[in-house]
């Protein structure tokens, strides 16, 4: 893993949002729309926009990685794509091997189309799998079925991408069973990333307005437990799995503080000019002012849900409550620079960070 500390060096990773999704799926929070034919031209031509802005601002910085998140990005023309990594070239230094990764649904791209974003920079994909059975990703909302997960998959394997997967457990009336199960069909796939997530019941979802039969939080936690037992790969942040090395980077720089802007309407970023951190929503003309003590928080919250743990450095130091941690080591423990939780923390991850920060 490598953490720079890019305040120092001024880099910046990109998250570029791209708000559409054939259909909404049941239980479906994110900014996205169903739209089946989106003003393509017009979505890139206001990306490009914001690049332009972001570069002004900051310099010709480098950019260490680039993620594209939706959204269902996989459904850009590879000409968009094109046109957008021509303006991140164009206004920023590409580091040579920055990691761009791209989120992908199955059924919106076939080999040709991956090959189109492979040729124009994309090194690591995405895959909305979210099931491995048909009746599961049907009562999800899900457009595709098992088979054609499993096809994009292996396509991208063979082109030597790294891959991640993403699957929801804790669906109504799965049991520990279910999350076992799920997990010995994930380790035969040969996946060196895999993203687990419980699902939540978000209203204003389809699923909101449903009485369904969720599992209670003990019966989650039981899930959550079984999960590192079985999959091959180990946990390295709450929901996140992978083969050493092959952690995904963009995420890791933005969880132990790096910078990083938001591209499109639906993103938010932390850009550091001026000696000052800002908190930033796509869309160029929005960033405000953070404190130091507010970004060093946030250091402290999402650090902490990594396995690695917040790095001790000075500005964290001074949020945290050091008789607290002192005194409960079997939830928090010191690992050199760093502080990280223990098995039995992590099942309380969010009491432990309010009591942990002073
Ligand atoms: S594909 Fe992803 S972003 Fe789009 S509706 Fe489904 S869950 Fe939401």
């Amino acid at each position: 893993m490598n953490y720079h500390d890019f305040t120092m060096n001024k880099a910046h990773n990109l998250y570029i949002h791209v708000p559409f999704c054939m259909s909404k799926c049941n239980y479906c929070a994110f900014y996205s729309f169903a739209c089946k034919s989106p003003d393509w031209t017009e979505y890139a031509n206001k990306i490009c926009n914001e690049l332009r802005f972001w570069s002004q601002k900051l310099g010709k910085i480098n950019v260490p990685t680039i993620f594209f998140g939706g959204g269902t990005p996989s459904l850009m023309p590879v000409s968009i794509f094109e046109q957008i990594m021509n303006s991140i070239n164009q206004n920023f230094k590409v580091d040579e091997n920055c990691e761009i990764t791209l989120e992908s649904n199955p059924g919106t791209i076939d080999k040709d189309k991956l090959l189109g974003f492979v040729s124009n920079g994309v090194n690591r994909l995405s895959v909305g799998v979210q099931s491995l059975n048909d009746e599961e990703l049907k009562f999800l909302g899900r457009r595709h079925d098992v088979k054609t997960a499993i096809n994009l998959l292996e396509t991208a394997q063979n082109m030597n991408l790294r891959v991640n997967a993403d699957f929801i457990y804790g669906l109504p009336n799965q049991k520990t069973a279910n999350v076992v199960n799920l997990c010995e069909n994930i380790n035969k796939l040969g996946l060196s990333h895999v993203s687990m997530y419980e699902l939540t019941i978000e209203k204003n979802t389809p699923f909101g307005k449903m009485n369904l039969n969720m599992p209670d939080n003990e019966k989650m936690a039981k899930m959550y437990d079984a999960i590192p037992q079985i999959l091959s790969l180990p946990r390295y942040e709450v929901s996140n799995y992978a083969a050493s090395g092959n952690e995904c980077r963009h995420n890791l720089n933005v969880w132990s503080g790096a910078a990083y802007i938001g591209i499109g309407k639906g993103a938010a970023g932390r850009v550091y000019f001026d000696n000052t951190w800002f908190e930033q929503r796509g869309n160029f003309e929005c960033f405000e002012k953070m404190s130091d003590d507010t970004r060093a928080t946030e250091k402290v919250i999402t650090g902490m849900r990594t396995m690695r743990g917040v790095k001790l450095s000075e500005d964290v130091k001074k949020q945290l409550d050091f008789d607290w941690i002192n005194s409960h080591k079997d939830l928090v423990e010191i690992d050199g620079e760093y502080l990280h939780t223990t098995d039995k923390g992590l099942l309380i991850l969010d009491d432990i960070i309010v009591d942990i920060i002073k």
